[in-house]
């Protein structure tokens, strides 16, 4: 069963448009990595997922309502972003439980939610620490555990590793696949790696410049690329 579809979602700034009319369609509980250079539109198109960019023309759906005119709390998705974007002043239990106190959930369960999360991302032991107390990986967990809490029907990943080195980039490539295992949740995941989009994903749709060039599942994408782009960039034989 799909939970979001794009049907021609348009987005324009000013009189250019940078996104070029898109269809797609995420089956429940699917893992679907967006990838594609930078500047083809990636961030532009899950951010108007999340609602914090208007949708020019076109429609959005999630769970089968059209979410044009939704705020972005109400949508039933939470964003993981690349620079993490954790309150500085606040401890990594005060961070994590930030979203939910800001929608009235009583203490007693944000504490349970929180330590449900940290438990999972295997952080318990750093919830009274501030971020700058904290490694690169240790934040990525904790902007990954805010989102958890919400217990969200959709995550979105905006390139969360890009800023972590090589070697943590593998290790917490790892630990989101097993996350998706664990809490079978649908997840749009978008990076310009090909490493990062040909093993996490169930579903890679391959964007340029602005549109949508090929959707499919990696291997499909593999060996049978539509055209030599798809195929160069995933490194395919064509
Ligand atoms: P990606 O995430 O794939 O690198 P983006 O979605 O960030 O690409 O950007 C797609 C295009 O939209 C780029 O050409 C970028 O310059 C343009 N763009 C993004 N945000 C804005 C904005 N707020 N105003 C004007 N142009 C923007
Ligand atoms: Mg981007």
């Amino acid at each position: 069963m799909s939970i979001i579809k794009l049907e021609n979602a348009r987005k324009s700034y000013g009189e250019l448009e940078v996104l070029h009319g898109a269809n797609l369609s995420v089956d429940d509980g699917e893992f679907c990595v967006f990838v594609g250079p930078s500047g083809c539109g990636k961030s532009t198109l899950l951010r108007m997922i999340a609602g914090l960019e208007e949708i020019s023309d076109g429609n959005i759906s999630i769970d089968g309502s059209v979410v044009n005119d939704v705020d972005p709390a109400e949508r039933g998705v939470a964003m993981v972003f690349q620079s993490y974007a954790l309150y500085p002043h606040m401890s990594v239990e005060q961070n994590m439980g930030f979203g939910l106190r800001m929608t009235g959930v009583p203490k007693p369960d944000i504490v349970r939610r929180v330590h449900e999360a940290a438990e999972i991302l295997q952080i318990e032991e750093l919830l009274a620490r501030r971020p700058a107390q904290l490694s690169g990986g240790q934040r990525q967990r904790v902007a990954i555990g805010r989102a958890i809490v919400r217990n969200p029907k959709v995550f979105l990943f905006d390139e969360p590793l890009s800023n972590l080195d090589a070697e943590l980039r593998v290790q917490m490539r790892v630990e989101i696949a097993k996350l998706h295992e664990r809490l079978g949740n649908t997840m749009i995941y978008v990076t310009h790696d090909q490493t990062e989009a040909m093993t996490l994903a169930d579903k890679i749709v391959v964007m340029r410049a602005g549109r949508i060039e090929q959707v499919g599942r990696p291997i499909d994408l593999y060996s049978d690329p539509n055209n030599i782009f798809v195929a160069g960039f995933l490194g395919s034989p064509k």
